[in-house]
């Protein structure tokens, strides 16, 4: 059967380059990076070079730099490190209703330590206000972080104001990039930002490997101890494969930034006019900015079609496509993004996310509009 991938926020497959450039140093190359002698210094060469071109990529210097295991752990070290680095276990953060779980968890996981925590909220289009952040300041506060660009609805963020603003009152800023990656360009010296997480599987780079901006001069308290690595800040082996993988993803998706969104654009046009054909425009809603998005995540609710029973149909058809929450125990939790959203009922229990990637292509557009309009005739038939 024809299968059609359209999660790509969810994981990407890894580019054949990023696979040549692992599949080598995983065959040759064998050395620790702390080793004194050639294989240790060869592997020290890898990874610094690893790093030049990431740091490079997010327009930041190699120092600036350091990596992880992921998104995740950059998220935690984020929050956790500039919390810890204060000395005493107080202060407020502010954060939004609408951060991944890596952020929420880590908020709550801090509130539960002592600090406190605002999560403002957004606009029907997921969408935060600056005057919101900017309201929920007080003299305490320490931190703020959020994300560039939101996972479930693709909605983008007014990060450059924000920063300005937690900068002018000399508030840290953490800004959680890793849908943003590879989808607009990013520059750490541009952005007012103290703090920008990044990941490389959602940019055709393997799993389990990311990196920490750290501004120059901002103080982060590790969370990991043991070796002497990424200059005390991150103790533990680097993941050289997974790291100059990386560096490899980095590479070809921040050269074809401006190629990937025309891409992208008319992908998202395809498949919303052949619904628009197919359902109409009452048939389905779209959940999410119609002005600032990114344009790969297209989050579409089909009422009266739950979203359990579509994702199924659409899997049945060779369709991969995701519900934007976690799913536990076989049921799908209610999006908080779409809760957030203040979005009814029918809508928050029929969406579904399709994020495009490289390989897909117009034809698989037509055909997935196709067999949802399909589905959704059939399931609504039913009632
Ligand atoms: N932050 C956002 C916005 C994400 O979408 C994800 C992954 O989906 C993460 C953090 C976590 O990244 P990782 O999977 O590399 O741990």
């Amino acid at each position: 059967m024809k299968r059609i991938y359209v999660d790509h926020a969810a994981s990407t497959p890894v580019h054949p380059e990023v696979a040549q450039v692992m599949m080598d140093i995983m065959t040759g190359q064998f050395g620790n990076a702390s080793s004194v002698h050639a294989f240790g210094r060869a592997a020290k060469r890898t990874v610094s070079e690893a790093r030049d071109v990431v740091a490079a990529s997010l327009g930041c210097l190699p120092e600036e730099l350091i990596f992880t295991s992921g998104g995740t752990e950059s998220d935690n070290l984020a929050l956790f490190g500039a919390a810890f680095a204060k000395g005493r276990k107080n202060g407020h953060i502010i954060t939004t209703a609408i951060e991944h779980h890596a952020v929420l968890h880590s908020c709550s996981e801090l509130e539960h330590l002592g600090y406190e925590v605002t999560y403002v909220p957004v606009d029907h289009t997921g969408r935060v206000l600056p005057e919101e952040i900017e309201a929920a300041i007080r003299p305490d506060t320490f931190l703020i972080s959020m994300m560039y660009a939101n996972n479930e609805v693709g909605t983008v963020q007014p990060v450059a104001q924000i920063g300005e603003l937690a900068q002018s009152r000399g508030i840290l800023f953490h800004v959680d990039a890793v849908q943003a990656l590879g989808a607009l360009p990013i520059s750490c010296r541009d952005l007012p930002v103290d703090l920008l997480s990044v990941s490389a599987h959602k940019i055709n780079g393997p799993q389990g490997v990311g990196a920490l901006y750290i501004r120059r001069g901002t103080a982060i308290q590790p969370r990991l101890y043991g070796g002497l690595q990424e200059k005390q800040r991150r103790a533990g082996t680097e993941n050289m494969a997974g790291i100059a993988g990386f560096a490899k993803a980095a590479t070809i998706a921040t050269a074809s930034v401006h190629g990937r969104r025309a891409h992208d654009l008319s992908l998202r046009s395809t498949l919303l006019n052949g619904l628009e054909e197919r359902l109409g425009s009452d048939g389905f809603t779209l959940n999410g900015s119609s002005e600032h998005f990114l344009p790969h995540i297209v989050n579409l609710s089909f009422p009266g079609c739950g979203t359990e029973t579509m994702l199924m149909n659409l899997d049945m058809e060779g369709i991969a496509a995701a519900s934007g929450s976690a799913c536990t125990s076989g049921s799908i939790e209610l999006s908080h993004v779409l809760e957030a959203m203040n979005l009814p009922e029918d809508v928050l229990r029929s969406a579904i996310r399709f994020s495009f990637g490289l390989g897909n292509t117009t034809k698989e557009m037509e055909y997935v509009a196709e067999k949802i309009a399909t589905i959704a005739k059939r399931l609504r038939n039913r009632h």
